[in-house]
């Protein structure tokens, strides 16, 4: 192509003139070029698109009792909980199966590439449900019609952020497109409800949730206790089936607190009614029975099982990600079966601790932004109004979630006591942030921030466990980042037996032959641990084991024998205790 020579001849106007003519020639013809260029290479000139939110097809009040809720993402038990409490506040729902490795390879083939491992296993699993509805006779708008999936939404900073829109194109690319997705935002509060919406997301919606949580943490770590002991093997997991129909029937039957009609109406006339309603909501849930009696059902039944203490178990810690840390399948190698048939105890992470992490960085968060609105806003010092009604707010704001502290723990140590006492009180976050920020800075968020880091010190200082397992989805940011830290962790605290596990979709051989490995030391730890105990406190094991035979309490799980400084596991402690308890009985038998 020839270009025509550009004009020199100068204009009226000056110099400036001539060169700002003169460039805008050229830049035309660079753009006429570049648009040839284009063309004769096929190519489309884009132009950029700002993202919308795709909108989504509205669940209404009116198609709630022809459509059923799916959920899924926890343990079996959380999740059987949580479908009683939705259907007492008269949901139809579902909760998903356990993800398998077909559910990953689903979430690979529909979803993004890049992805975290969670995030393939939980989006094919529900392509894998709404696949198999079809199987079923369903036709594809019947599901789309009939079926809604509810989760927890999130602002990021890792891939969490990214689970809706995974979630949207897996199911679009596979045939289901304009299926709705809900999202409750974790950090949304107690009132994400809005008119007329067909999941109403109110307090007793949030109640409900909660409740079904923390009962599902405490059963899951009473269940989890008792199992390596039981003296008949399946039993455990047999009475276990049984309390959780029986909870099941309890979250169902449980109806949400109201004020009663004529007080309400009288109320209502005086601009009360909603104020009286929230608090009465409250108060019922502090001091309601309705949860604690049936978990007092539960811990006679549990208390039934006849267990052996004085079998000597490694005890290992759980700790990673989110997810990988709680799934009992294909998503973390089926670890804790695995680990269990192993020889060892495992010790699992409640979704407690998450609920108090995200109170006590949202409280952190306060703290580090007060008044920081008053240097964007440029308010000086000296407007004493401003500046004070900004701490005020601060401050307000602070005491609400420590007041959400303070209810949260209080709740769940209620159930804890009513299903026994055996149950592990939820951790401190002030302690684990105190352990991991030289390690791992408390502030950078996203995934289990500084928990992982901090939960590996707390539980190996502690005398806790002999051996810590961090279960890390491969491509998992957050987890990626405290193995680097660990490293740092390790060489400090040179005694501590810890192993990063990556989980993925394969590799399970590679990942339970590490596993061995390190519990191999571990077991050698309690070994000796227990060896040492009963050469310090001078009596036989099998004297041990005769003494206990006659005293069929201490063959319960629910029998209680303390934890000793420096000492780990369940047969120490309690060889320790028994130990004392006979030279007592025997000083006693000898004055008599
Ligand atoms: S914490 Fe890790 S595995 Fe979990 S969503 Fe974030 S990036 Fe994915």
């Amino acid at each position: 192509m020839s270009l025509s020579p550009i004009n020199e001849t100068p204009t009226t106007g000056g110099s400036l003139i001539q060169i700002s003519s003169r460039e805008e020639v050229i830049r035309q013809r660079l753009e006429d070029e570049r648009r040839r260029l284009e063309k004769e290479a096929g190519l489309e000139k884009r132009t950029p698109q700002h993202f919308h939110k795709p909108l989504e097809n509205p669940f209404t009040k009116s198609q709630r009792d022809r459509t059923t809720i799916l959920f899924g993402g926890l343990t079996w038990k959380h999740e059987k909980l949580i479908h009683g409490a939705l259907e007492s506040l008269g949901y139809k729902c579902e909760a998903l199966p356990v993800p398998t490795k077909k559910a990953f390879q689903l979430g690979k083939e529909y979803g993004n590439n890049g992805q975290c491992n969670p995030t393939y296993f939980t989006v094919g699993n529900l392509v894998e449900y709404v696949q198999s509805l079809e199987e079923k006779g369903l036709s594809k708008q019947e599901i789309i019609d009939r079926y809604v999936f509810f989760t927890a939404g999130a602002c990021g900073p890792c891939r969490f952020g990214m689970y809706e829109a995974e979630y949207r194109l897996a199911l679009r690319n596979s045939g289901f497109d304009g299926f709705r997705v809900l999202l409750f935002q974790q950090s949304g509060g107690l009132n994400q409800a809005e008119a007329e919406a067909g999941l109403e997301m109110n307090l007793d919606f949030f109640l409900g949730i909660l409740n079904a949580m923390n009962i599902g943490d405490i059963i899951n770590d009473v269940a989890y206790q008792i199992r390596p002991y039981e003296v008949n093997p399946g039993e455990t997991d047999r009475v276990l089936g049984e309390c959780m129909d029986l909870l099941h029937e309890v979250m169902r039957r449980k109806q949400p607190w109201t004020l009663e009609s004529k007080l309400g109406s009288l109320l209502g006339k005086t601009g009360f009614a909603g104020t009286a309603e929230y608090v009465g909501k409250f108060l019922n849930q502090l001091y309601g029975d309705d949860y604690t009696a049936a978990l007092r059902q539960v811990r006679d039944r549990f208390n039934a099982i006849p267990v052996d203490r004085t079998r000597v178990k490694p005890l290992v810690k759980i700790t990673g990600e989110f997810w990988a840390q709680t799934t009992e399948g294909d998503g973390n190698f089926n670890m804790f079966k695995f680990l269990e048939r192993e020889g060892a105890q495992v010790l699992v992470e409640p979704i407690g601790t998450w609920i108090m992490y995200m109170i006590h960085q949202a409280k952190q968060q306060i703290k580090d932004e007060r008044g920081l609105d008053l240097i964007q806003q440029g308010v000086s010092k000296w407007n004493l109004t401003k500046v004070f009604g900004s701490h005020l707010t601060a401050q307000q704001n602070l005491a609400k979630l420590s007041a959400a502290e303070v209810i949260f723990k209080r709740e769940y140590h209620r159930l804890i006591e009513a299903l026994g006492g055996i149950a592990h009180h939820l951790t401190d976050q002030y302690e684990l942030q105190r352990l991991g920020h030289p390690f791992y800075n408390s502030r950078a968020s996203g995934g289990e921030g500084h928990l992982e880091v901090a939960k590996n010190i707390y539980y190996s200082n502690k005398d806790l466990c002999h051996m810590v397992l961090s279960l890390k989805p491969f491509g998992c940011m957050p987890s990626t980042q405290s193995d680097g830290a660990q490293s740092a962790v390790v060489s400090t605290y040179k005694d501590m037996i810890f192993i990063p596990i990556e989980t993925s979709g394969e590799g399970d051989v590679n990942a339970h032959s590490r596993v061995q490995m390190a519990l191999g030391e571990a077991k050698v730890r309690a070994k000796n641990e227990m060896k040492r105990v009963l050469e310090e406190s001078g009596v036989a094991l099998e004297d041990l084991k005769a003494f206990v035979a006659e005293h069929p309490e201490m063959q319960q799980p629910m029998y209680k024998y303390g934890h000793r400084k420096g000492v780990v596991g369940v047969a120490a402690n309690f060889a320790l205790h028994a130990a004392e308890r006979m030279k007592t009985e025997r000083r006693e038998t000898v004055t008599v």
